[in-house]
């Protein structure tokens, strides 16, 4: 009799903890802003609230769910508070999160086609329709004859990663992966570009003395007739330029770089040109913020993350390529185990090769569901609510006396400061945090410790941002008296 014993958790008992898993999720959402924004624990806080081994035998569900809110829930900082004005956001939504549980549901593999139809080819569907909603280069699409095509990736760093690695193999016609990299490959961004162009210089065995950090102007973007000279010289010396990032919205302050001029050189000098917007892609939604796009039709690559800004929650970066065998060529390999008749017949697309890890999550379901579940309308309407607050913002900014911005916000970031100096910025910036009341986070433009007011999270509104600004000022007119 012993052999029908199981410890797995049956069907049944599975659809009554997840109804208290959903009911534990809604009542969090609606509670949500009630909490902490920045989790006020200490380092070793949580460690030291949890059994130092794990149980002999299993444990009831309902004291795992108890242990949640109050083990876990005190170490947790609110990303999806309407009060969260940090970083960039990493927003989710109720769509989001079902697609979520239902790709989990049926825990698909899907690093081949053959591994799961379905799961290769609504991703090349939802990707094409992403493609469309930002009016993206009809190259970029999987339907054009050039064969383009979009992918989703982790996260924008690893979409990075992958262009880097795809230009250093067409900069070395395809060689490098076997023979290793023998020359001197030059890579460019800009002094505000993400850290993790310089990671991926790293990884992709070119060597971060090798990328060069093309000076900014006043708007913190990158400079075209630098970024010419510093090729220039890079030719002359016997190297060779094979990439450029440009960033349409960076991390510290959202500067967007000329893409035209910067995409003219790249062309003009056969570079490979990848384009990371990560956060701000998402504007393109709206017709009105598509400029931020103008000069993409010279990208090689672009990737935009819906984790961020479009109510998807982590993970799930778009990365789109015009030469997708270019890039298949680049991480393609097929040991005997993967072989299989579809793969050969080359009638379909196997994502495995388009990314580094081998396997990969259902993550196209997710995306699938935000967008029918907003539509278009649905999804411009609250981008176009974030930027408006965040332009409104500003006005409040410019309008007080002893607060400046520190760059005209193009989208939904505001960067500002109080006009006293440095001190008096951390401090602001600390006791808010240390509140739990709302949570900033802070850059340094030209030296100075600047404040970042992020607005992008799925439920802040007017009354959030306004209360926001309240208490700004409030603790700025504390410390100064
Ligand atoms: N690129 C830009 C412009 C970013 O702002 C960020 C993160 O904020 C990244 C890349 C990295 O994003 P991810 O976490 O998806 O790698």
């Amino acid at each position: 009799m012993t052999d029908d014993k199981s410890y797995h958790m049956t069907p049944d008992e599975f659809r009554e903890h997840g109804y208290a898993v959903v009911d534990w999720i809604a009542d969090y959402m609606n509670r949500v802003e009630s909490l902490p924004v920045l989790s006020q624990v200490k380092p070793g806080d949580i460690r030291a609230a949890l059994p130092t081994a794990p149980p002999e035998s299993g444990e009831s569900f309902g004291v795992m769910l108890k242990d949640l809110d109050d083990i876990i829930l005190p170490g947790i900082t609110h990303w999806q508070s309407p009060n969260f004005f940090a970083y960039f956001p990493a927003n989710a939504s109720g769509p989001a999160i079902l697609g979520d549980l239902l790709a989990s549901g049926l825990g698909v593999q899907g690093m081949l086609w053959l591994t799961s139809p379905a799961c290769t080819e609504l991703e090349t569907h939802v990707l094409d329709w992403v493609a469309k909603m930002l009016d993206l280069p009809d190259k970029f699409k999987s339907t054009t004859s050039g064969g383009g095509g979009g992918v989703i990736q982790h996260t924008a760093s690893d979409a990075s990663l992958c262009a880097l690695l795809t230009a250093r193999e067409r900069a070395t016609k395809f060689t490098s992966n076997s023979t290793g990299i023998n020359r001197k490959l030059i890579a460019y961004t800009s002094t505000q570009a993400h850290s993790s162009i310089e990671k991926a210089m790293m990884i992709a065995g070119l060597g971060k003395n090798n990328l060069r950090l093309i000076d900014v102007d006043q708007t913190m973007a990158m400079k075209p007739p630098e970024l010419e000279a510093a090729i220039a010289d890079d030719l002359e010396d016997g190297l060779k330029p094979c990439f450029v990032c440009a960033t349409v919205g960076t991390t510290s302050s959202n500067a967007m770089d000329p893409l035209p001029e910067i995409g003219e050189i790249c062309r003009r000098y056969g570079i490979w040109l990848h384009v990371d917007a990560a956060m701000s892609g998402t504007a393109a939604l709206c017709p009105e913020f598509r400029h931020i796009h103008a000069g993409l039709e010279f990208a090689d690559s672009y990737c935009f993350n819906p984790h961020k800004w479009m109510f998807t929650n982590f993970d799930c970066d778009c990365f789109f390529i015009a030469d997708r065998a270019a890039l298949i060529n680049t991480l393609s390999i097929l040991p005997e185990y993967l072989r299989n008749e579809a793969t050969a017949s080359g009638a379909v697309i196997d994502y495995r090769d388009w990314h580094v890890p081998l396997g990969r999550r259902f993550r196209a379901l997710k995306l699938w569901f935000v967008i029918r579940h907003y539509g278009i309308q649905g999804l411009q309407h609250h981008i176009r609510e974030h930027i408006r607050l965040a332009q409104e913002f500003a006005d409040w900014i410019c309008a007080d006396d002893q607060f400046e911005l520190a760059v005209d916000p193009p989208l939904n970031l505001v960067c500002f400061r109080h006009i006293r100096g440095d001190e008096i910025n951390q401090r602001i910036m600390d006791d808010l945090n240390r509140s739990g009341k709302i949570y900033l986070t802070h850059t340094k433009m030209n030296d100075k410790l600047t404040l970042r007011m992020s607005i992008g999270q799925t439920h802040t509104r007017y009354r959030h941002v306004e209360r926001a600004w309240q208490l700004i000022r409030e603790t700025a007119g504390g410390l100064d008296s």
